[in-house]
């Protein structure tokens, strides 16, 4: 048997260590990509929980002691935070380190990072398109990227070097790698993912406020197609706030083609256009199959898991 490969980096600075910074350290002590693992997260209890699970070498209340030495730092907080995490660490970056982040929205991402880099650092923004509606340090799990699509919109110039090790780091957590331009990263989440999140929040919204039917019948007949919508629906508040606050153009752009679609459903259904039902019903339908096709639909392992008390 052939040995493990060496580790990619001596330490790994994991800004933020909830679902996808807990899922990384997961990832990244089974594939032995580093020797050290700091993670640092601004909530005592946050740290306990992260302490007592033990995914990480060394955790910090301060995002400046965790970046120290780090030839890799990643931030993984909620996108809104970004541009005061990365002000308060850019004086402590090792030269040469690797940073990078894993917003759900990438224009933001550098729009709020790249102007508190120094020089002799690199940034290769990145996403990995896995998750579960799930959050904090007890919800990660060492398969969540298996599989799954890390994007990486490097801006123009950056150093190549750089692009691949990023690319090898998550390959090694279990990824598939695709280079993409961030506007265009930010036009495809937006339909592929935002909108979905923001449809599912507003059906769960809408049925919520019903007044002539009772919460008993929504929760009693929810296996009805609503039971999915609300699984989406859970997913954190703070960083779906902070996604459609920051891919406002995107997204207002497909929930514009969206709302003329719905209204053209809505024409068939009034006027009792069959045809025009069932023709979308077979395109999407079509979809559907393949996704299944591409392995893209299988749940990691315990996706969707209860989240501990
Ligand atoms: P999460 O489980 O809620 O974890 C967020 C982490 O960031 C926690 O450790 C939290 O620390 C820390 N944090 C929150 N606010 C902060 C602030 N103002 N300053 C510093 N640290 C802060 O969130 P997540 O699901 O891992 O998401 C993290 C990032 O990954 C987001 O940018 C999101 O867009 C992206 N992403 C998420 C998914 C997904 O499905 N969830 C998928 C791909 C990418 P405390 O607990 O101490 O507050």
């Amino acid at each position: 048997m052939s040995d493990p490969p060496a580790p990619l980096f001596a330490k790994i600075a994991l800004l933020g260590i909830g679902l996808i910074g807990s899922s990384m350290a997961h990832a990244i002590r089974r594939g032995r990509v580093a020797d050290h693992i700091a993670g640092y997260a601004p909530h005592r209890e946050t740290l306990d929980k992260a302490r007592s699970i033990g995914f990480a070498d060394s955790l910090h209340d301060n995002a400046a002691d965790a970046v120290r030495d780090a030839d890799f730092v990643v931030l993984a907080t909620p996108v809104g935070a970004f541009g005061s995490v990365a002000k308060e660490i850019a004086p402590h970056f090792k030269v040469g380190a690797i940073v990078s982040d894993v917003g759900s929205v990438k224009s933001a991402a550098i729009r709020d990072i790249g102007p508190h880099l120094p020089q002799g650092v690199h940034f290769v923004p990145a996403h990995p398109i896995a998750g579960t509606e799930q959050s904090g340090p007890e919800a990660g799990f060492a398969e969540l990227f298996d599989g799954r699509w890390c994007v990486l919109t490097p801006p123009p110039g950056t150093d190549e070097r750089a692009v691949q090790t990023v690319k090898t780091f998550w390959e090694r957590c279990g990824s598939n790698v695709e280079i993409m331009d961030a506007k265009h990263h930010d036009l495809v989440l937006a339909i592929t993912s935002h909108v979905p999140h923001l449809i599912a929040y507003n059906i769960v919204g809408t049925a919520d406020d019903l007044e002539a039917v009772t919460e008993g019948e929504v929760i009693k007949y929810s296996a009805g197609g609503f039971r999915d919508f609300t699984r989406i629906a859970a997913s954190d508040p703070t960083m779906w706030r902070d996604v459609f606050l920051n891919n406002r153009e995107a997204v207002l752009e497909m929930l514009g083609r969206f709302t003329e679609d719905l209204t053209a459903l809505q024409r068939a259904i009034r006027w009792g256009d069959g045809e025009a039902l069932f023709n979308l019903f077979t395109r999407t339908r079509a979809i559907r199959r393949s996704i299944v096709e591409a392995g893209q639909d299988t749940p990691a392992p315990n996706f969707g898991r209860s989240r501990k008390p």
